[in-house]
């Protein structure tokens, strides 16, 4: 008997601590993107990476704040 694991329903904009440290110094990291892959943004450094949904929620270690899943397009003014 196993029990299911707890899911997180993620959302875009969540900012996330992972157990990798980049080699930038940071372990935050938000959400950019959710589905089969995830992007995440690098919160030290602005890197965006894609990673496989099941490697991201191994990863995560921790969540720090919780979006609006509201997509945002950086570089646009305001909202
Ligand atoms: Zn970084």
């Amino acid at each position: 008997m196993s029990d299911p694991p707890e899911r997180i329903p993620y959302r875009i904009g969540d900012v996330v601590r992972l157990r990798k440290t980049h080699p930038c110094g940071s372990t935050d990291w938000e959400v950019t993107r959710t589905g089969i892959d995830f992007g995440l943004k690098c919160l030290g450094c602005g890197r965006r990476v894609m990673i496989p949904r099941t490697k991201f929620e191994r990863a995560v270690k921790q969540v720090l704040k919780h979006g609006d899943g509201i997509l945002r397009f950086p570089g646009l003014p305001g909202s």
